[in-house]
């Protein structure tokens, strides 16, 4: 009987696969990491400095509870590392009474009970009057337990503390391939091959790569910053908390203001110019086609910012046809789980995730309903 490397492997360490990664170690379990750069790196789907933090999840009032375990987590994880990963600020949900995000929003904060303020088109034109172009109809629902996440700090905590809980991270090694063995699972690396009982698959734009026949999308998405025209402190985060805006005709944007490390940070929820990408082969220039779009959008409805972005970064999402994440054992294998299909909204979800894939993996019952994630349900 051949002898297992470890119990459990984590496969792909970005923000799904830290943090299942962490879980897993945290709870006194053998794990090994693989990571094919170094953790906190640029060229995923987890870098550029933020991402939005909310719990009243408009993509599927399902989300709430992961998000609420998420900052519980997150919040041990900073006492446990000494890093600061989420600031809350609130973040604004705007839009005509009828939008999908309005809708979408109140269905969560129903769905759980969560007191929210509904702000008028005259007290959000006077609060917050860096929005322009609001609309008499239009409304915002604040989001009282939300805020700004910092992705790489947030990466690199989770991988040093399941370091520090005894997982054995092998950074700069791709994982070729995850094949399930009468024995449990091999992780084939260029340098030697590895056992384990059960792997867990967290490669975010990779995963057609090591498990073919799923319907993933992965896009080229960039990130976009701006600057005042004047008087930069207006756009400060303590006075331009995050937002999410829905302006109709099937578009939306979202950010956040500056702070000490970053600018004002704007992105279309779609844009034409995003493409299907090879993640391998994905193109990290940019050219004006990439912010043509936004900063358009910035200088309609965010009119005091400088529309020529200050920053540009290439980044990757990964969508599914339902834009909701895959979770649990994909073709039924009780060797393997999936993390994956981010759909763009999945880094505030990490540490719940995570929580969930560790649950999984040993056997235990997952903190939340996650039928909605079911890997298998696209065939
Ligand atoms: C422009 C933009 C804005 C966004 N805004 C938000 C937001 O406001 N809020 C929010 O919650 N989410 C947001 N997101 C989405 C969020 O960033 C992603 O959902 C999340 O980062 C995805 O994490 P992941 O773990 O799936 O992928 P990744 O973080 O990319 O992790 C996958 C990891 O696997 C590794 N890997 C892949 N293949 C292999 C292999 N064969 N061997 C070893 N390692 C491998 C990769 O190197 C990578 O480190 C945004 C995304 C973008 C692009």
């Amino acid at each position: 009987m051949p002898v297992l490397d470890a119990e459990f492997a984590v496969v792909g360490l970005g923000a799904m696969g830290s943090h299942a990664l962490w879980r897993l170690a945290s709870r006194g379990k053998e794990v090994l990491g693989f990571e094919q750069f170094q953790p906190g790196h640029p060229f995923g789907s987890t870098h550029g400095k933020t991402r939005l933090f909310r719990t009243l999840c408009l993509e599927h009032p399902g989300l709430v509870p992961m998000a609420r375990r998420s900052i519980d987590l997150w919040r041990e994880l900073e006492a446990e590392t000494d890093t600061s990963i989420v600031s809350l600020c609130g973040l604004l949900n705007m839009g005509a009474t009828e939008s999908g995000v309005i809708r979408g929003v109140q269905a969560a904060a129903a769905a759980h009970g969560q007191a929210v303020r509904r702000l008028t088109a005259a007290e959000i034109r006077k609060e917050f009057p860096q929005h322009g172009r609001v609309g008499d109809t239009d409304v915002a629902i604040l989001d009282p337990i939300a805020g700004v996440a910092r992705p790489e700090a947030a990466v690199l905590a989770a991988t040093s503390a399941a370091a520090a809980a005894g997982a054995r991270l092998f950074t700069q090694t791709g994982v070729i391939d995850v094949t399930v063995v009468d024995q449990g699972v091999r992780i084939r690396t260029a340098a030697r091959d590895f056992l384990v009982a059960q792997a867990i698959v967290t490669p975010g734009p990779w995963l057609s790569h090591l498990m073919p026949g799923l319907p993933m999308l992965p896009t080229r998405t960039p990130l976009t910053w701006f600057t005042p025209s004047h008087d930069p402190g207006t756009f400060s985060v303590d006075r331009f908390p995050a937002f999410i805006r829905d302006l109709g005709e099937g578009n939306r944007i979202w950010g956040h203001g500056s702070d000490t490390d970053h600018d004002v940070k704007v992105g279309p929820e779609d844009d034409p110019h995003y493409s299907l990408v090879n993640p391998d082969l994905v193109d990290r220039s940019i050219s004006t086609d990439d912010y043509a779009l936004v900063s358009r959008l910035v200088s309609e409805f965010l009119p005091d910012l400088d529309p020529q972005p200050s920053g540009v970064a290439a980044c990757m999402i990964t969508r599914t046809p339902d834009h909701q994440f895959l979770l649990g054992r994909p073709y039924g294998d009780p060797r393997l789980l999936l993390g994956g299909g981010d759909s763009g909204h999945a880094f505030k979800h990490a540490p719940g995730l995570g929580e969930v894939l560790a649950q999984l993996a040993c056997g235990e019952e997952p903190f939340t309903d996650i039928d909605f994630m079911d890997p298998n349900r696209f065939r």
